[in-house]
């Protein structure tokens, strides 16, 4: 089956799908993006990442697209042309296509809209989510405005094969000797039934996953500190775990080789990646 994917307003086969070669997405990375699971046909979490959008677009002087319900309506139709059961949805708004400069085209410039869905059958069940994965740390270079969630992601993108390469899943990122995210996912460590997890600010991403993981475990009566940890802690830590909108959460058994607690997924991580996957599914739209 041919997948299906949205460009402006029409739903086309993804090689008949076409954005131009001025679009400033691609010329300057100017454009924002979002990844909403699927599960059981619905969508996970789809008004925290609407939310998040706007705020992001809203960061860099563009407004929304088209308003909140027409984008749900569009979700939900790539879900059902493309048949998705489980898997994700991606979607990228960019400033549109003007000619090279680096001032932003006018304000009536169209903004390019894609959306593509990417089947993921057994997303909920995942090896890493039942065996952990591995993160090795790294610097943090990324530019200093991660909350607003661009495509701009070439050093997560170099930082995730440098993990590879030292037979890792993927780094965690260090500034100023503290722990700020994973490449694509927010970090926390479990200490003496603490979780510590960094603060908002400029310097991570606000994780959709991560306000909702947070909300659960407070309702669920666990203690949370917001605040920066370091490398030394999240050793010493009794467990680590890392969140996103496409992996739930997920434990961490390893960090730079030594193992983690007792190097096998710990119970916090479990049990709250079993709470929001069934609150998620209860919830979905
Ligand atoms: N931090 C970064 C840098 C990310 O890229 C992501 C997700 O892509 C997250 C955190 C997690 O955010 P969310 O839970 O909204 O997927």
């Amino acid at each position: 089956m041919t997948r299906i994917v949205y460009v402006n307003g029409d739903y086309l086969p993804e090689d008949a799908a076409r954005v131009s070669v001025f679009d400033r997405g691609f010329l300057f990375a100017d454009a924002v993006y979002e990844v909403t699971s699927v599960l059981g046909g619905r969508l996970i979490d789809f008004d925290g990442h609407a939310a998040r959008l706007e705020r992001s677009l809203g960061e860099l002087g563009m407004p929304m697209p088209m308003p909140r319900d027409s984008l749900l309506a569009v979700h939900r139709d790539l879900v059902a042309r493309n048949s998705i059961e489980d898997g994700l949805i991606y979607l990228q708004v960019t400033r549109g296509a003007a000619d090279r400069d680096f001032a932003y085209p006018d304000a009536d410039t169209p903004q390019t809209v894609v959306l593509f869905t990417q089947a993921k059958p057994g997303l909920a069940d995942t090896p890493a989510a039942r065996e952990g994965i591995r993160v090795v740390s790294l610097p943090d270079l990324r530019w200093g405005r991660r909350d607003i969630k661009t495509v701009q992601l070439l050093y997560p993108s170099m930082a995730k094969m440098e993990a590879r390469a030292r037979g890792a899943d993927d780094a965690w990122m260090i500034e100023d000797g503290a722990v700020t995210e994973g490449t694509s996912n927010n970090a926390y460590i479990v200490k003496d039934g603490r979780i510590v997890t960094r603060g908002l600010g400029h310097e991570i991403l606000s994780g959709i996953t991560r306000a909702a993981v947070l909300r659960l475990a407070r309702e669920a009566q666990m203690q949370i500190e917001e605040r920066p940890f370091t490398l030394d802690e999240a050793r010493a830590a009794d467990e680590a775990f890392v969140t996103s909108a496409s992996a739930f959460v997920l434990p961490v058994i390893e960090i730079d080789g030594a193992a983690v607690g007792g190097g096998t997924p710990g119970p916090v991580a479990r049990r709250l990646r079993e709470i929001y996957i069934d609150e998620s599914r209860r919830a979905a739209l």
